[in-house]
């Protein structure tokens, strides 16, 4: 559909371009014959004077440079002068449009082309006395030599009008494109919110109807509003973040060194390891990376606890981070349930999850790769993901190193 808009406005655009091709052609030639004639015209007056003062060849050697050539005819055609070759030897030109026209109305003119497609001839006749015409005639250009000439031009003219329609064209798309986005994220936010609100109100409301008669289920309806609350708390905190990253401010940056970083969040995701069953690897050397600390711990948070949850019982987190000439590299490997190659360029969507029971379950939000993907882009660092179903995934995101922005 889109496709055959698109050539329908491609096709559009050529015939345009033909189309002002043509008409600035036509105008240009109209004006440019125009010219001619009239210079030839002036060409006319002057050698008719110096005609009936006997004294041509002066006035030809006057205008051998402009290669106009004079012809002098009598009423039956009979050539008495020319400028370019004897008289005698020209042909009778009783049958040129332009002189029988001159001897009739007083003037006449006209056009041939020459041998040449490029070249035209130009004439133009008029009458002298009773029984003669004086003729001047030149050669110029023919339209097609001006098309020719004029061709380039219009051609850089029309690309150049291209290309900006493209960019308008793309920016607008863009545009469109990024409110069908925020609109469908509201959409989302607000469905994500209702399931945990639903689930509060409805307990809160058993425990104040006295519904829960014993203790042991007050505690596990307040445990189900808690857990619910949290929900919305990390959801919530999850939207704040991804609409500061969108918002464009520019947050400082500074070197950070990301195996400190990625030491103290394997620290802290320690208890949720064990949780599941995972043991937790690190490995690296000081490397210093532009980031906030903020946007560091993000990242590294975000993806080993992605690891550590799509994970399997009794698996491992391998998380490394090395100095790699002017870059730093950060791997985080799991050996869990890996991701189908259908899912894998569109986990970085918002909201997107392969199996949102599973995400749901262990506490996502289906938010944390949209947040890492939005400061890897900040942050100028590249992500690469591998992974296999069953076998597990590898994330290497590649940073520009901290000393080679600073120029250390
Ligand atoms: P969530 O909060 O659901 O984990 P994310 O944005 O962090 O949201 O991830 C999006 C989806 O990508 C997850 O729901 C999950 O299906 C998939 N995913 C992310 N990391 C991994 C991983 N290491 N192994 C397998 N699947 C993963």
């Amino acid at each position: 559909m889109k496709r055959k808009r698109n050539k329908g406005l491609i096709a559009a655009a050529a015939l345009a371009i033909l189309a002002t091709l043509l008409l600035t052609v036509a105008v240009c030639y109209h004006f440019f014959k125009k010219q001619i004639m009239e210079d030839l015209k002036v060409y006319a007056v002057l050698a008719e004077s110096v005609f009936a003062q006997e004294d041509i060849s002066s006035f030809e050697r006057a205008l051998g440079e402009e290669a106009v050539r004079i012809t002098v005819v009598e009423q039956d055609g009979t050539v008495v002068y020319d400028s370019y070759m004897p008289a005698g030897e020209m042909e009778n030109h009783g049958d040129r449009p332009e002189i029988r026209q001159a001897f009739a109305k007083g003037e006449g003119s006209r056009i041939r082309r020459s041998d040449t497609l490029d070249r035209n001839t130009y004439y133009y006749a008029k009458r002298i006395d009773g029984e003669r015409v004086l003729r001047v005639s030149r050669e110029g250009d023919s339209a097609y030599r001006i098309m020719e000439f004029a061709f380039p031009y219009l051609l850089s003219a029309a690309l150049l009008l291209s290309a900006f329609g493209i960019v308008i064209r793309r920016r607008q798309e863009d545009l469109v494109q990024n409110a069908r986005l925020r609109q469908e994220f509201t959409a989302n936010v607000s469905h994500e919110l209702k399931t945990p609100l639903a689930a509060i109100s409805g307990y809160s409301e058993l425990i104040e109807n006295g519904m829960a008669a014993r203790q042991e289920e007050i505690i596990r309806f307040a445990g189900e509003i808690h857990k619910n609350a949290n929900r919305l708390l990390t959801l919530i905190n999850d939207v704040i973040r991804l609409s500061e990253l969108d918002g464009g401010e520019e947050e400082t940056l500074s070197p950070v060194n990301l195996w400190e970083i990625a030491q103290s969040c394997a620290g802290m995701l320690q208890l949720e390891a064990e949780k599941h069953g995972v043991t937790l690897f690190s490995e690296g050397e000081d490397a210093y990376i532009m980031a906030s600390r903020q946007m560091a711990e993000e990242v590294l948070y975000n993806l080993c606890d992605n690891a550590i949850r799509y994970n399997k019982k009794d698996g491992s987190v391998f998380v490394t981070v090395r100095k790699h000439s002017q870059e730093v590299l950060l791997t985080v490997k799991d050996t869990g349930i890996g991701i189908p190659g259908e899912h894998q360029d569109r986990i970085f969507e918002r909201f997107y999850r392969v199996d949102k029971s599973r995400s749901k379950s262990t506490g996502g939000t289906g938010l944390g790769l949209a947040i890492v993907k939005h400061i890897l882009i900040k942050l100028n660092a590249k992500l690469v993901l591998k992974s296999q179903p069953e076998k597990g995934t590898e994330i290497t995101v590649t940073f520009p190193s901290a000393k080679n922005r600073e120029g250390r």
